[in-house]
């Protein structure tokens, strides 16, 4: 089959990758170059877990996990470190205890700590009095923009033709193609001015603060959704960032501001939390989040031969390959 897919960020490379792989005639289309830093998936780290309080997401990662090691395999080079991951909240927190119902149902291997525990095992982390965290051996970091360029190789060695500088303006473009995916992000909309789904664009902000982690964990504070990393090894100092969305963004829109009010933000919560990072903010980066009103991720057909995909509101990056996997199957089959 003849298959055209618009965008080749997380998904879009994942589905070229797949589908060349299967034999099929692919042609990739990006506005900007691969890997670029204007839409959702540049950067060096994103976190992958099973630990979600909601169980479908806890199951649908175990089929995500086996498509990442292979991907690694397949790449050749370090794409997922698997550094376990830390989840804390006051004990009784109700997404801390779905964290633990998820994992419970869906039989993943996890660890409560109390703030003795972590005080000993994990002594940069300050859990506040009558906080709880959980520990999950399977979560780690992605490195984001490593995948996508690895995926986009991995397409073209089996035969994909990428074009990158090459905006799609509109549908009827790719009427030759038998299946078109798209794939688009945070320009999702542009491509069905007819059937727009309800998105909004945020910019969201990383800030690396100076100091160390050395083989630690990734983190989440499921109450107040700050969540950080260890050391990547390629940006000096430690990232953390928010997972609340900010205000809505143009994304035509040619410049990612950063602000020193969300450096402040993020260090005043290590000051309470991580107190041995900081004062100097090493690194910042802006990114876009896409997010639909519940969170969740779009899948859809809107039109015979399309697949409209997009793996957003700020948590998609650890699916995006089976997504990508998903919409390669659902236009062959
Ligand atoms: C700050 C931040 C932190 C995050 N943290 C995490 C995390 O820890 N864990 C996690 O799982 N997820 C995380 N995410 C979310 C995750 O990164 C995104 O969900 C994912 O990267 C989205 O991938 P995508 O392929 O849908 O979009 P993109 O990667 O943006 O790809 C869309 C592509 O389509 C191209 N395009 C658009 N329109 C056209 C057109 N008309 N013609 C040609 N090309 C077009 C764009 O240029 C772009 O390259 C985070 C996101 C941000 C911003």
């Amino acid at each position: 089959m003849r298959v055209a897919v618009v965008g080749i960020g997380a998904v879009g490379s994942a589905a070229c990758r797949f589908l060349a792989e299967a034999g099929h005639t692919v042609i990739g289309f990006e506005r900007f170059t691969i890997g670029h830093a204007l839409g959702s998936s540049h950067g060096e780290s994103r976190i992958i877990r099973y630990v979600y309080p909601e169980a479908h997401y806890t199951k649908l990662m175990s089929q995500a996990y086996p498509l990442w090691d292979a991907l690694e395999q397949a790449a050749g080079e370090e794409l997922f470190v698997r550094c376990g991951g830390l989840f804390f909240a006051p004990k009784d927190h109700p997404e801390l205890t779905s964290m633990q119902q998820a994992l419970e149902v869906n039989g993943i291997a996890h660890t409560l700590l109390g703030p003795e525990e972590i005080a000993e095992r994990y002594p940069a982390l300050v859990l506040a009095q009558g906080e709880a965290a959980i520990w999950q051996s399977d979560a780690g970091l992605l490195r984001a923009g490593a995948i996508v360029r690895a995926q986009a190789r991995l397409a073209q060695n089996a035969g994909a033709e990428l074009r990158e500088s090459t905006v799609i303006g509109s549908l009827e473009e790719l009427s030759g193609f038998d299946h078109v995916i798209v794939c688009a992000g945070a320009w999702a909309n542009t491509l069905f001015p007819e059937q727009p789904l309800s998105l909004t664009v945020t910019r969201q902000q990383v800030t690396y603060l100076s100091g160390e982690l050395p083989d630690y964990p990734i983190w989440i504070d499921a109450e107040s959704y700050w969540y950080g990393f260890p050391g990547d090894g390629r940006i000096a100092g430690v990232k953390l960032a928010r997972h609340i969305p900010q205000v809505p963004f143009d994304p035509n829109q040619q410049d990612r501001p950063t602000l020193a009010s969300d450096d402040d933000a993020a260090l005043a919560y290590a000051a309470a939390h991580f107190p041995s990072l900081g004062p100097d903010v090493t690194h910042h980066a802006s990114c876009l989040y896409t997010n639909t009103p519940d969170e969740s991720f779009v899948f859809d057909h809107p039109r015979p031969k399309i697949t409209r995909i997009s793996a957003c509101s700020g948590h998609g990056f650890k699916f995006s390959i089976l997504m990508g996997r998903l919409a390669a199957e659902a236009a062959t089959k």
